[in-house]
């Protein structure tokens, strides 16, 4: 048996998780002790066994008010696919105008989230 210990990140009342789990490759957890609701079980439960992550980002803006659009994921992607998605991220060029909600990049590298711009850039001659 094997002890592993995590802070949730879920609220902000960061509650200390105990979490046992048995020994050997696979992932199986036995207990765990010190979140104060499910939501934060839940979220120990995924962060051991497929952990997601949202990404915040910038896309440059061709003849917008900003050279650059901020932009982020519209839903969690699995951490092994944050280099794949901020490589799309990187290649891509927009033009003004850009809105808030924006889908900039829809499923980048196959995931299952689009990539939306989180700022207004205005077009500018
Ligand atoms: S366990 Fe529940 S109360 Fe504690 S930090 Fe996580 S979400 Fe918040």
């Amino acid at each position: 048996m094997k002890k592993k210990n995590l802070v949730c990140i879920v609220c902000p009342n960061g509650c200390d998780a105990e979490v046992l789990m048995e020994d050997g490759s696979e992932i199986k957890i036995l207990s765990i002790d010190g979140c104060t609701c499910d939501k934060g079980k839940e979220w120990v439960e995924q962060e051991l066994t497929h952990p997601m992550r949202t990404i915040a980002s910038g896309i440059p803006v061709e003849q917008g008010d900003f050279k650059l659009v901020s932009v982020r994921t519209d839903a969690p992607i699995p951490l092994g696919k944050i280099f794949d998605v901020m490589t799309v991220i990187k290649r891509r060029r927009v033009k003004a105008p850009v809105n808030i909600g924006d889908i900039l990049v829809p499923n980048p590298a196959g995931t299952a989230c689009n990539i939306i711009a989180t700022r207004n850039v205005k077009f500018t001659e």
